[in-house]
């Protein structure tokens, strides 16, 4: 008889947009020859899990296990998996698959797949059919190319959120080379930002904190930025007037943009990973005078994923977090959306065994 010892799992579920995420219970693939299958330890709350439960993005199809920001330790592997053994720290993001053939899949750029790779949850396989479930689980099985290696010597909790809002700003500032003798800010000190902060500092740049409150001071100097910049302050905005070589712009919520143009120098750049859900108007003066560039980013590839985790290894970066358990959730979701987290909610998954 085939054995399906991962077959079910529990999980925290949204049935609909309306109600709140409760227990739920799925089944799981039984292992193919290349994939992965991992007990999650720990998953991190992303902004985009309560978007998609609550479909503010529209076309979520439930129910809808979320979670993207995965880590945990092998429990079984195919026949054919040669890059994993039983007990590796692992990690799996906001991708499970794509269609590995395209211009964009070749290049290791999966996130941009012509076909649309297939995300972690609210998406299907490559099939088109098979839905996906995410990281809000006991176990998940994955394709062992969008597995990655989590370093060892680091807290797991604490690397959860690297598979998500770690690439997501990691990305970015390799991309734009942010290096040493750069000033360079980070507009928003939240899940992303707080991380962007970290890596930009650690890349060797100047780094700066764009903030609307002047009391995030202490927390930004932590985190590795030499000083704020309070947006909502004239002299403070002022001071750094055409001053960036850089800008990593995290904002999620509507916007000036003008504002924080005038902040970059000549042929300075600014990439945005923020999504406000209105377009943002600015006139492109802004930009004509000092030749200066806008420019978005989505998350990252996978072989650039696994250089930011080895980087965070090296670097000893983690996500700073509070934990919490499962039974947790739909109010952690309520205090993300006051921004009442510093500055990522992981959640415990043992605490699913007492659901
Ligand atoms: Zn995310
Ligand atoms: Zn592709």
């Amino acid at each position: 008889m085939n054995q399906k010892p991962f077959s079910i799992t529990k999980a925290y579920a949204a049935l609909s947009a309306k109600t709140p995420l409760v227990p739920y219970s799925l089944e799981r693939r039984s292992l193919e020859p290349h994939d992965v299958a991992i007990s999650i330890d720990y998953c991190g709350v992303c902004h985009s899990d309560i978007h998609q439960a609550r479909n503010e993005w529209s076309g979520s199809t439930y129910p809808i296990v979320p979670g993207h920001e995965i880590v945990g330790h092998v429990k079984g592997v195919g026949t054919h998996v040669t890059k994993f053994q039983l007990g590796d720290v692992v990690g799996v993001g906001v991708m499970v698959d794509s269609c590995r053939s395209c211009g964009s899949c070749k290049e290791g750029l999966e996130q941009f797949c012509e076909q649309g790779f297939s995300s972690t949850y609210n998406g299907t396989e490559q099939d088109k059919k098979t839905p996906t479930y995410g990281g809000y689980s006991e176990h998940i099985v994955v394709q062992e190319d969008f597995v990655l290696r989590l370093p060892k010597h680091l807290p797991l909790a604490a690397l959860a959120p690297l598979l998500c809002a770690g690439i997501t700003t990691y990305s970015p500032l390799r991309h734009w080379n942010v290096r040493a003798g750069q000033k360079v800010a980070v507009i928003g000190i939240g899940g992303l930002g707080h991380m962007a902060i970290k890596f930009a500092h650690a890349l060797g740049a100047k780094t700066f904190a764009i903030t609307t409150s002047p009391d995030k001071k202490i927390d930004a100097l932590q985190l590795g930025a030499e000083d704020i910049v309070v947006s909502t302050d004239e002299e403070s905005m002022k001071k750094h007037l055409e001053s960036f070589d850089f800008i990593l712009n995290t904002i999620s919520a509507p916007y000036n943009i003008s504002h924080y143009l005038n902040l970059l120098k000549r042929d300075g750049k600014m990439a945005i990973v923020g999504a406000p859900s209105k377009p943002i108007e600015f006139m492109l003066f802004d930009l004509i005078r000092g030749r200066k560039t806008v420019a978005g980013s989505l998350i990252g590839g996978i072989k650039e994923t696994q250089e930011m985790l080895d980087f965070c290894g090296e670097h000893n970066i983690t996500a700073d977090i509070e934990l919490i358990s499962i039974e947790e959730i739909n109010n952690a979701f309520e205090r993300m959306i006051r921004s009442d987290v510093h500055y990522r909610f992981v959640i415990d998954m043992a605490t699913l065994q007492n659901t």
